[in-house]
């Protein structure tokens, strides 16, 4: 069903970028998941070590009502 949905450190709903095609936990602010190792991969490119500190104009969003 809903994998990814909540963190599983303090069970709030996980957010998804966009931009770095992530989930992330808004109250931990960290990453579920480490960036890949390509070095060409534009998703995790520039992905900073916090959710945080997202530059991007586009927000995170829930992908789940
Ligand atoms: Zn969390
Ligand atoms: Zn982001
Ligand atoms: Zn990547």
């Amino acid at each position: 069903m809903t994998a990814m949905s909540v963190c599983e450190v303090c069970v709030s709903d996980l957010l998804y970028c966009d931009r770095h095609d992530a989930y992330l936990c808004p109250l931990c602010d960290r990453w579920q998941e480490s960036a890949c190792t390509d070095p060409e991969c534009t998703y995790c490119l520039g992905r900073p070590d916090r959710p945080s500190l997202c530059e991007h104009p586009d927000r995170h969003h829930k992908t789940h009502d």
